[in-house]
């Protein structure tokens, strides 16, 4: 029975020329392509950058079939394939030639007045503050108050996003398998009135992390999903913590990583 290959690809013009050339390759092996998710797939190939893997795995909402990434966008931290090297990657997948990467997802659980819910990144959480304003939060690690933040907001990141957002706001780069996540304050203030730690913490994947915005902050809060906007009122708290879900990467050079980290960032 042939193989079918779920491809997502964004609109730009070197993201069709890949996706044209893969078909091709693809389907002279014997392989069905399809373009929207089908279940029963492979394998899950994102063609474009960074947003077009994580369009991809929300969209697929975190399947555990595996995903490689083709880079056509500008920074491609999660695709390791190049568009020179398309062959060759085929070819390998053909051969078994990888190994396959998991890679821990975080949860948020929220309260608002009247309901519970449940939310999934494979990069980041952010709360921040919805205004100009700064926005205040209780803290907690398993259940014991750490602080009380005031500022801008903070970001809960997972090893495989800390070199994202979480990056840019002085946060440690985690390697993709180290099994824990990480708090990290946005422009925390750090005065006589107010007093948060500036370091950004490494929290034990067998620990929960729980934030509680304080009465005067409860409607300035925006929440965010590996960019993207949700807009809930009211939230009384949230609550962080290892998903039961992972997903699945092939990797193809096991160096990738910080070959990967020197070319993009360095
Ligand atoms: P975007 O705003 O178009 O792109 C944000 C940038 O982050 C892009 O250059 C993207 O790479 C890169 N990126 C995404 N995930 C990464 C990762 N795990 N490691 C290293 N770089 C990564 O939005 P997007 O492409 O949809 O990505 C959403 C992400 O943007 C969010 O999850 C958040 O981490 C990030 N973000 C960063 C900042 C900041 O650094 N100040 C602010 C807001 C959001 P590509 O160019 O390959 O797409």
């Amino acid at each position: 029975m042939k193989k079918i290959i779920n491809i997502f690809c964004n609109d730009n013009d070197k993201s069709l020329k890949a996706f044209i050339k893969i078909k091709e390759i693809l389907t002279k092996k014997d392989f069905i392509i399809s373009e929207k998710f089908n279940k029963d797939a492979v394998l899950n190939i994102c063609i474009g950058g960074d947003g077009s893997f994580i369009r991809g795995v929300h969209g697929t909402n975190f399947t555990k079939i595996p995903f490689v990434g083709v880079n056509t966008g500008t920074l491609g931290f999660y695709q390791e394939i190049s568009f020179e090297n398309i062959e060759k990657f085929i070819n390998d997948y053909i051969e078994e030639n990888y190994t396959m990467e998991k890679i821990r997802l975080l949860e948020c659980e929220m309260q608002t007045n009247d309901m519970n819910l449940s939310k999934k990144c494979l990069n980041e959480f952010v709360i921040r503050s919805n205004s100009s304003e700064i926005i205040h939060l209780d803290i907690f690690i398993d259940d014991n108050h750490l602080e009380t933040f005031a500022g801008d907001g903070i970001i809960i990141s997972t090893p495989s996003g800390s070199t994202a957002y979480n990056m840019s706001a002085g946060g440690s780069i985690m390697y993709p398998t180290v099994r824990g996540f990480q708090l990290t304050a946005v422009a925390p203030i750090f005065s006589k009135v107010y007093r948060s730690l500036s370091n950004s913490i490494i929290i034990p994947n067998t620990s929960s992390l729980k934030i509680i915005p304080l009465e005067k902050s409860y409607k300035k809060i925006a929440f965010t999903a590996d960019g993207i906007d949700h807009k809930y009122e009211n939230i009384s708290y949230f609550k962080f913590k290892k998903a039961y879900k992972k997903i699945y990467k092939l990797v193809f050079n096991k160096d990738w990583y910080w070959i990967n980290m020197k070319d993009k960032f360095l």
